[in-house]
């Protein structure tokens, strides 16, 4: 029985005390035990605030070592931790915490009146404040505290965190996590990726998402691995720590970014062994751009706020270019029709449903929502498209709220986007439905162009030949930049908004 990701880490702490387990950019290093130390007097902070086992305790706040700290602390209390975006305004912020009620919220020292004044209406009776370097009232709390702190003794089925999604096709749903889901997803992880505690995964990715919260920090803990602490992802930066890492996980736009700059080379990251990619589509172009420049086939993999990681490509075997790879052990997963939820016939596009010991309890205080999407015999309704090839490789074709119906029939952009993508001069794309009088939909490509000269006429005649004539987008568009949130999430919704009207 896997007792939970905090007795992990206490066991990694007592065993190997010295083990690096955070370094910092100022070449400061945190070794398991002096963060286990950290988290005792972090978690008796908390508890001299009143925070009891199952209170909330949310934080916005920006990426440092104490504030990763606070989540281990959170779960050593028995406290459920609930981090923001931290680009969320004060008017959103509102939203969390009303819906959440947590006991205490921790927030950057300079939103201190705005927060001020929303705890108090909102009846939020403790506050912290933590900066960007780690300091504020949160640690000179901390500091006053003992190095002594019990640890709440968990059962798998108690909830440890909620996390709420990006918000990329409606309002975020605050998912229930328990420490069991996290847990028995860490350790399948560590054992797939095959991650020691000779490991240093180089993180650069936020810490209020599940990729770099839980898969990143996890993950390395049950292997008892390091962590080099990046606040963002800077080029220069990440260019610098590539040597000293033998990991990196990142968001697609991480490795086109490392691709667009040549000092990014083969030589620099000839001793890592492992690139992890999630959180949004990786290019079937990208792969092979990286693969070429570096000798490395990038690890994609498939996950989500509700269900930690569902598949992966493998360690040792093909990962095969613009597929998600295969269930991850203990996860089942099966393509349904979605309107009757039976089982399609194999190499079918359907809804993607996933069950396994990493799918969540439902949605805070959502339990239509949690009844619509989580069925009674335990398979999530994940909201994606897809489809699973003879060897199991499953490939995403995009979401439900994404497909489009045009003239009656089902166009899933991810199969134009690949076709665009592999157009040279361009740099990536989106396909999107937008209404049409005669079609009830119109297919739009969104472009981000290399080559100027690009033009709408050139690509479309491109695309002719190689897709049926329904499927051939109607407009094409150019675009600077496409819209991305800090995941590298394209924002469809805000496409079609913006081009609701191109065909009226
Ligand atoms: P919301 O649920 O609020 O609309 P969201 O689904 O973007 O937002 P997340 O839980 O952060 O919130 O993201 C999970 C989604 O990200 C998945 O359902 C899937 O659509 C997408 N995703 C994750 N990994 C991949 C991948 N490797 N390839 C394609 N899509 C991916
Ligand atoms: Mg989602």
């Amino acid at each position: 029985m896997n007792p939970g990701v905090f007795p992990i880490f206490q066991s990694r702490a007592d065993h190997a005390p010295q083990a690096p387990f955070l370094r910092l950019e100022d070449g400061t290093v945190l070794s398991y035990a002096a963060a286990l130390d950290r988290t005792a007097r972090i978690a008796n902070l908390f508890r001299s605030r009143g925070v009891q086992p199952g209170d909330r305790i949310a934080i916005q706040a920006e990426k440092s070592a104490e504030a990763l700290l606070t989540y281990l602390a959170a779960l050593r209390i028995g406290a459920v931790y609930l981090p923001l975006n931290t680009a969320y305004t004060p008017a959103e912020v509102r939203y969390f915490l009303g819906d959440a009620r947590p006991a205490l919220f921790l927030h950057r020292p300079e939103d201190e009146a705005a927060m001020a004044a929303l705890c108090a209406e909102l009846g939020v009776p403790e506050r912290l404040t933590l900066d960007a370097d780690g300091r504020g009232t949160l640690a000179e709390g901390a500091d006053a505290q003992s190095p002594q702190s019990e640890v709440w003794q968990a059962n798998a089925d108690d909830l440890a965190a909620i996390l709420y999604t990006s918000g990329t096709t409606g309002r975020s749903k605050g998912a229930m996590l328990t420490h069991g889901n996290l847990a028995s997803n860490a350790a399948t992880l560590a054992d797939y990726w095959r991650f020691t505690a000779s490991d240093v995964l180089l993180h650069a990715l936020p810490i209020f998402h599940t990729h770099g919260l839980f898969v990143a920090t996890n993950t390395t803990i049950m292997a008892g691995s390091a962590i080099q602490l990046l606040p963002r992802f800077d080029l220069r930066k990440i260019l610098q720590a590539l040597p000293d890492a033998t990991v990196m996980m990142g968001v697609p736009t991480f490795y086109t970014r490392l691709l667009s700059d040549p000092a990014f080379t083969r030589d620099l990251v000839s001793h890592l062994r492992l690139f992890v990619s999630g959180s949004a589509p990786l290019s079937a172009e990208t792969h092979k751009e990286f693969s070429a420049r570096t000798g490395h086939a990038i690890l994609e993999r498939y996950g989500m706020t509700e269900t930690n990681m569902n598949t992966s490509n493998p360690y040792d075997g093909d990962r095969v270019a613009g597929t998600v790879g295969c269930p991850l052990p203990g996860v089942e997963l099966k393509i349904t029709d979605p309107e009757t939820g039976t089982e399609v016939a194999q190499g079918d596009v359907g809804m993607i449903e996933v069950r396994g010991p990493n799918i969540f309890q439902g949605y805070w205080e959502q339990p239509e929502k949690t009844r619509e999407e989580l069925r009674e015999n335990g398979f999530f309704i994940t909201g994606d498209l897809g489809m699973i090839d003879a060897r199991g490789y499953v490939s995403i074709v995009g979401r439900a709220k994404d497909l489009i119906i045009c003239g009656g029939y089902n166009v899933y952009p991810a199969e134009v986007e690949a076709l665009l993508d592999a157009i040279p001069g361009i740099a990536e794309s989106a396909v999107i439905g937008v209404p049409h009088a005669d079609m009830g939909e119109g297919i739009v490509a969104v472009v981000q162009a290399r080559d100027p000269a690009l033009d709408e006429a050139g690509i479309l005649a491109a695309l002719a030949g190689q897709l049926a004539r329904f499927k051939q987008p109607r407009r094409v568009v150019f675009l600077p930049e496409l819209p991305r949130n800090t995941m590298g999430k394209i924002q469809k919704k805000q496409l079609r908004e913006q081009f609701a009207r191109l065909f009226h």
